[in-house]
């Protein structure tokens, strides 16, 4: 096997290549993709071919037999695992223009960039829907949308122009730079928190003898602040950063909020929007990027009521999924129990636990692949009291999606402080407190990519997103069965009808109706209406579900409504119409 670079639109691609031989001739085949960068792709090649050769050794077969097996005998439902799942996600986005680099087509574009095409958009757009409909409508927060260029004062009030850097090293050889602590914690196979000392890392590199990824020696650990800082006026009088994060425009909205919303503690404030970190090595696409987005959500409350929650009562019982500092498994507990035995500072922040979970769970990742990780003092955020990450396993390992985090009064005493505004809560028995900060960050990028990653499985048409109707890009397509005998025109009509009712809709009238349903089972659209020759005689179409391809016929003056409450799952699929008999395939 061998590594082959390939130049597209100017970018280099490097894939993993074997000799096959094909009808007498021999023909290079693609085994997997490697990556961008030379080094990663050769150390990516090399693990994979002694995984071949090891699995080969195992079987006792050839690799390429056992793999051609396999496929053969793959049932009609999906496989449990999928090989290089992370790839083919990647290849998938790529095909389907789910995501890709920014600015692809000029070749010296920086990493760490990404666009998003219509799904990706669709299902970007859905899922920041679906946080603000569980999370911001039904816990009665106050959405805003702030600004994303704000002035150096904010954050020397935040503390970011001091504290927000990462360690980075520099390598003396290819003179490449790169986080000190992942290259420590890929080479040990442990965490090693960011905000270590230089100097502790500096021990640890030389103990470790840890390297660059070309070889080189490592040079000494400095700290690199992460803010992105612009230019704005036209002699640049106004330094100003690209907010690092969202929840900044919360903090300054806080007093104004106060004022004219008749907002009583506790009381969240929430905001979807952009946020930028200078990353020095983004990768493993979507989720570490220098322009990405967050879903945040900042719950304001008096400390000496952390405990006065009415809706406590609605989830006691709820069981949350906690990675205990200093255990090895996770542990399933109840959110009263979680308060009993003081292991979180009070039921507000047991609730909000309970309502993340909740929340991520049901935009499609399965309980059992999350977990709530909490953080050491050594690693969490310099103003957290308590942060408890919500981690979601993917095929990159556990992935950080959301810092839940006990901001304190650190926020609000540190503008108040630096803009001389007073950002008090006053009682209307003019009683005064400087409220504190639960915090609820999630990514949207990799929240996105989670969802991604659980919910794509193999099916005997090949790969298919398993979303949940409400995160899938469409909530349906509408297909004429063939071209002709006034099918279009219905279809079309059907199209109109339920685009008018406020559902995303696909046509396609392009292929066989089995490639359409393919087409759409890859994306993850869960409904796919055809009009047949039935259809204009009957007045009705057929639904087809993506998980069990089962059809069933619903008439076109009930569609719109029954396809509504099949996508919030109030009705069952095989009881919304009448099943078709399909033939077996
Ligand atoms: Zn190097």
């Amino acid at each position: 096997m061998y590594i082959v670079k390939k130049k597209i639109n100017g970018k280099e691609y490097f894939y993993l290549n074997k000799a096959v031989r094909e009808n007498g001739k021999v023909k290079s085949k693609n085994v997997a993709y490697l990556g961008k960068i030379r080094e990663e792709a050769e150390i990516k090649a090399k693990e994979i071919i002694s995984k071949l050769e090891s699995e080969s050794l195992k079987s006792g077969e050839n690799n390429e037999e056992t793999m051609k097996k396999e496929t053969k005998e793959t049932p009609q439902t999906e496989k449990k695992q999928i090989e290089n799942k992370y790839d083919k996600l990647i290849e998938l986005a790529a095909k389907k223009s789910i995501f890709y680099p920014a600015a692809e087509i000029y070749p010296n574009s920086p990493s760490g960039f990404w666009d998003f095409g219509p799904v990706g958009q669709a299902i970007r757009r859905k899922v920041v829907d679906f946080w603000r409909h569980e999370l911001v409508q039904k816990e009665n927060m106050l959405e805003i949308h702030g600004s994303q260029i704000l002035p150096a004062s904010v954050f020397e009030g935040s503390g970011h122009l001091k504290s927000f850097a990462d360690p980075i090293v520099q390598c003396t050889k290819c003179k490449k730079f790169e986080r000190a602590d992942k290259l420590i914690s890929e080479k040990i196979g442990e965490n090693v928190p960011e905000s270590l000392a230089v100097e502790k890392l500096d021990g640890l590199i030389s103990k470790h003898k840890v390297r660059c990824k070309c070889g080189g020696e490592l040079g000494k650990v400095s700290k690199f602040n992460m803010m992105v800082e612009t230019i704005v006026g036209k002699q640049g009088e106004f330094k100003t950063f690209l907010r690092p994060e969202a929840c900044q425009s919360i903090f300054l909205n806080f007093s104004r909020m106060a004022k004219t919303m008749r907002l009583k503690l506790p009381q969240g404030i929430a905001q979807a929007g952009g946020a930028f970190r200078n990353e020095i090595s983004p990768r493993q696409s979507i989720t570490r990027s220098v322009e990405f987005s967050q879903m945040e959500a900042e719950v304001f409350f008096d400390a000496s009521k952390i405990d006065e929650v009415e809706k406590f009562e609605e989830v006691k019982d709820y069981k949350l999924r906690i990675l205990f500092l200093g255990k090895k498994e996770v542990e399933e507990i109840s959110a009263e129990e979680l308060v009993k035995r003081k292991l979180v500072h009070g039921k507000l922040i047991a609730y909000f636990l309970v309502k993340t979970q909740q929340t991520w769970n049901k935009m499609g990742i399965p309980l059992d692949k999350v977990r709530f990780r909490e953080v050491d003092k050594d690693e969490r955020a310099f103003y957290s009291l308590a942060t408890f990450d919500f981690e979601v396993e993917t095929s990159l390992g556990w992935l950080e999606l959301i810092a839940n985090n006990y901001r304190t009064d650190y926020d609000l005493k540190g503008h108040m402080e630096h803009s001389g505004t007073n950002l008090e809560y006053i009682y209307e028995d003019g009683k005064r407190v400087i409220p504190h900060i639960w915090e609820i960050s999630a990514g949207v990028d990799r929240t996105m990519f989670a969802i991604l990653d659980n919910c794509l499985k193999e099916g005997k048409e090949g790969l298919y997103l398993s979303l949940p109707a409400l995160i899938a890009p469409y909530d349906c397509a509408v297909f004429p069965l063939v071209n002709k005998e006034g099918m279009p025109e219905l279809a079309r009509e059907v199209e109109k009808m339920l685009k008018e009712a406020w559902l995303e809709v696909f046509y396609d009238s392009g292929g066989s109706v089995g490639r359409r349903y393919a087409r759409m089972d890859e994306i993850g659209t869960m409904f796919c209406i055809t009009i047949d020759g039935e259809s204009l005689k009957q007045k009705d179409v057929t639904v087809r579900n993506r998980d069990n391809q089962k059809q069933i016929r619903v008439k076109i003056s009930e569609l719109k409504e029954v396809l509504r409450k099949l996508i919030n799952s109030e009705i069952e699929f095989e009881s919304a119409g009448k099943l078709v008999e399909t033939q077996k395939k």
